[in-house]
């Protein structure tokens, strides 16, 4: 998949990678409905939900510790 942002914006082009004709060039972009994704050769559209919501993934409670193997100096004797 090759993202290329066209306008640093909001607009973003997916080339060849529309599921209708193969070989369109999806355009990325939205309106007061929220994002989708347009077809510039066949003019497949299809809304687009998780552009939206990204940004929100990260709100899994596990935090990850790294295990020093150093930490505690209760081994001498
Ligand atoms: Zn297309």
């Amino acid at each position: 998949m090759v993202i290329t942002v066209v306008r640093g914006d909001v607009e973003v082009i997916r080339l060849k990678s529309c599921p209708k004709c193969k070989t369109g060039d999806i355009t990325i972009d939205r309106d007061h409905h929220g994002w989708y994704e347009y077809c510039i050769q066949c003019g497949y559209t299809s809304d687009l939900i998780s552009v939206a919501e990204s940004g929100q993934k990260q709100a899994s409670g596990s935090k990850k510790r790294p295990i020093l193997p150093d930490q505690g100096d209760s081994g001498r004797a």
